[in-house]
């Protein structure tokens, strides 16, 4: 697959790029290529970008770790998760003050118990925002896949009645909140990401330009064969800083 830079809207009016990390930044804990080279792009053009994560099991300074031990040492700053969108989405919401019932701790709670769930059940069903960072059924781990923030929510919506307003990726909240941080414009946004159904899908929805690399769960046949079409795809990140310098 090569390169296909459509004609509009082109990748020289970007200003600004929300970055998504498994399959583009790395894969098995194995930084991939270009990942500093774009940085340091991004960096010597002033272009301002966030990495934008449905991941809430880590905070930003865990990330920021990572990040730094494969080469890219990124300010924490720069780090925006599905949590920390939920927070602002929160703030936009409900008065200042208001109580808020949150099941989970540092990111997924790994001690949730019936308690929890049922206080969680009592206040939705007295009239509570349901509000969950992402619908990620499951997420892998060394053994399998575990279950993840969507699990809990479809626990949580079949006790309760109520469907969650979720935050993440393919919703368009968590984009938009990276959009009002980077101060930019949707249209010339470029979101980087692996996953058709929740980067570019995401993307669309929100009104963004989307790039999809092909280092993570995509392959070229999943690509030709779905309705979800970015607006530029890239073999790599190299290949996307060659278009970027044009
Ligand atoms: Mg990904």
């Amino acid at each position: 697959v090569s390169a296909t830079a459509a004609p509009e809207p082109e990748l020289r009016s970007i200003q600004a790029l929300i970055i998504d990390m498994d399959g583009v930044l790395w894969r098995e804990q194995q930084a991939l290529p270009g990942v500093a080279e774009l940085f340091d792009l991004l960096t010597s053009r002033g272009l301002p970008f966030l990495i934008a994560t449905n991941n809430s099991t880590s905070t930003r300074d865990m990330i920021g770790e990572r990040l730094r031990e494969m080469g890219a040492p990124i300010d924490p700053s720069r780090i925006l998760t599905s949590a920390q969108a939920a927070a602002a989405f929160l703030l936009r919401q409900v008065p200042p003050g208001s109580r808020v019932y949150v099941v989970g701790e540092t990111g997924l709670d790994r001690n949730l118990t019936w308690e929890g769930l049922s206080e969680a059940t009592y206040a939705i069903r007295a009239g509570a925002l349901f509000v969950g960072t992402n619908a990620d059924v499951t997420f892998p781990t060394p053994r399998g896949l575990a279950p993840g923030a969507g699990a809990v929510l479809a626990a949580l919506q079949a006790a309760s009645g109520v469907a969650p307003v979720v935050v993440g990726k393919p919703e368009p909240h968590l984009f938009l909140t990276a959009v009002e941080r980077l101060g930019t414009s949707p249209e010339r946004t470029l979101v980087v990401g692996d996953r058709l159904e929740t980067d570019i899908l995401g993307a669309q929805r929100a009104g963004l330009t989307s790039a999809l690399v092909l280092t993570g769960v995509t392959r070229p046949e999943h690509l030709e064969a779905s309705s979800i079409a970015p607006t530029f795809v890239f073999n790599s990140l190299i290949e996307l800083c060659q278009a970027l310098r044009g």
